[in-house]
């Protein structure tokens, strides 16, 4: 059996629909997007799916602020309600660290995001039942929130069958074909079937390298295991707090919409290697769930005595200097990979399928910058710097 497209997408993660989304409002032709199990079923399904503009990078800042303008205009678009919540993110940090988080914050402020430097307190008065000692100063950006990541995906994959994408789930592409002049040709899926495709994006998340190994191409990309924990207030008090990304203790902490906190590391650095993806361990540790009950109560001690409602074991998908990978490998013509969003990826979603489609289409790339994201970065030693001590800030 053989079919043919003008595009083949692998992955039905945000980053896989925002693709296959702008690729036909570019009016590129036929697009299949090819999802091994359901749409959301990977990294993007778990997804705290906080959307900040808290960045140290024009590129970064310009995208999170144009991915949140389209998340905001999401409902409108497709009818359906993907859970947006606004929730001020607190970012706190010690007083010596105040002079680069503030260099960061003038760049942000220079493109129109809403951000101010709190003392202890000012962010007293506005969290009272947190500790903050007179070491502690917070960014506090007003216009953050965050979605519900599964409803999200539900609403973009209404958007892209609305758009004539041919969206099939079920279906795991086995093999990426080229042609004699190693160039992009389709690719094989394991129902038997051969799409032809001049071009094919490989948005895998944690499996996008396993198809470039067979490729014989080793991408600077590691899966690792992040957990994440979960609470609720006794008393009915729900999770009515800001997002905090607490830079003195590593932890970050979230409000979810059903009435939960949601608690996971900054660090990913001890975070266990994932060999096989397909294989992993979705539960959470006790000793994890402990040390996070322990990280937030530090700050909110309310939460000395919240009921553990368990939590999960994900993948992140990362690379040595934390941002991800975007655009044609080297030597292959036509062969894209998308992928190493480095547990900061959802936000971006918008801007990231935006950003592949000018790079297929020649259409405008908004914030995106190819350059930055370059996937042959790291063997021309051009590996991105930040300022903060946790990659995942970007
Ligand atoms: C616990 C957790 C919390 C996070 N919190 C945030 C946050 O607050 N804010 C934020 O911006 N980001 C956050 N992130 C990061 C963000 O969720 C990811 O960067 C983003 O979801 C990655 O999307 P993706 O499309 O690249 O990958 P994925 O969502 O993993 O999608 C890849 C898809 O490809 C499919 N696939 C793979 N191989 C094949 C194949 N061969 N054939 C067919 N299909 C295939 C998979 O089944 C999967 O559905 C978080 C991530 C996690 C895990």
């Amino acid at each position: 059996m053989s079919a043919a497209a003008d595009a083949v997408i692998i992955g039905g993660g945000i980053m896989g629909l925002f693709c296959a989304h702008e690729l036909v409002q570019q009016r590129l032709g036929r697009v299949i997007l090819l999802e091994k199990r359901f749409c959301g079923a990977g990294s993007s399904g778990k997804s705290g799916a906080i959307l900040r503009q808290h960045y140290s990078h024009r590129t970064t800042i310009l995208m999170a602020r144009e991915s949140l303008s389209f998340y905001r205009t999401l409902k409108e678009r497709t009818g359906r309600d993907i859970g947006f919540r606004p929730a001020p993110m607190v970012l706190l940090c010690h007083e010596r660290e105040r002079a680069s988080i503030e260099s960061n914050i003038s760049l942000q402020r220079s493109f129109g995001v809403a951000v101010e430097m709190l003392d202890a307190r000012q962010l007293r008065e506005l969290e009272p039942r947190g500790e903050f000692g007179d070491e502690v100063v917070g960014a506090v950006e007003s216009e953050s929130g965050f979605v519900d990541p599964g409803r999200t995906i539900d609403a973009l994959a209404s958007l892209c069958r609305d758009d004539h994408v041919d969206l099939r789930e079920g279906v795991r592409v086995i093999d990426v074909l080229l042609d004699k002049s190693h160039r992009a040709r389709g690719v094989q899926t394991d129902d038997g079937q051969t799409i032809e495709s001049p071009l094919v994006i490989n948005a895998g998340g944690p499996w996008a390298g396993i198809l470039c190994k067979r490729l014989g191409l080793q991408m600077p990309l590691k899966v690792i295991r992040p957990q994440q924990a979960y609470f609720v207030l006794p008393g009915g008090h729900g999770s009515e707090h800001f997002i905090f990304a607490d830079l003195l203790t590593g932890f970050y902490w979230k409000p979810e919409a059903a009435g939960w906190t949601r608690v996971g590391r900054m660090s990913y650095e001890d975070d266990e290697e994932v060999p096989d993806p397909d294989k992993y361990d979705e539960g959470v540790s006790g000793s994890f769930v402990d040390s996070c009950r322990r990280g937030i109560a530090h700050r909110l001690p309310a939460y000395h005595h919240a009921v553990s409602w368990g939590g999960c074991g994900a993948l992140y998908t990362v690379t040595p200097d934390a941002h991800a990978l975007i655009g044609e490998v080297p030597g292959i013509a036509g062969f894209y990979v998308v992928s190493g969003f480095s547990g900061h990826g959802f936000k971006m979603g918008p801007a990231v399928g935006k950003g592949v489609a000018s790079m297929i289409t020649g259409c405008d790339p908004g914030g995106f910058d190819r350059e930055f994201f370059d996937v042959d970065r790291f063997a021309a030693q051009q590996a991105i710097t930040t300022s903060y001590r946790f990659g995942i800030l970007g």
